[in-house]
């Protein structure tokens, strides 16, 4: 066997989303329901980045608190 098999460490898990990092490969395992996205370090920091910039985005519009019941409940409109 050349190749080294990805042993993927759990960051975080919580109901229906998990997130793994392989320190082997640099690499991101993101489970999202039926989904699974494998994603490179940069593409993994282009994600957090944006998702935290929506977040604040969130928080802009709508106060911090509201944010945590929405985020809580999902967001409807
Ligand atoms: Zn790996």
């Amino acid at each position: 066997m050349s190749k080294s098999p990805c042993y993927p460490e759990p960051l975080a898990i919580s109901e229906g989303c998990e997130l793994w990092h392989c320190a082997d490969c640099n690499s991101f395992h993101i489970r999202l329901g039926e989904t699974s996205l494998h994603l490179s370090h940069e593409r993994f920091s282009a994600l957090a980045s944006t998702l935290r910039d929506g977040i604040q985005g969130l928080n802009a519009l709508y106060g911090e608190r509201e944010v945590v019941e929405h985020l809580r409940r999902g967001i409807h409109h």
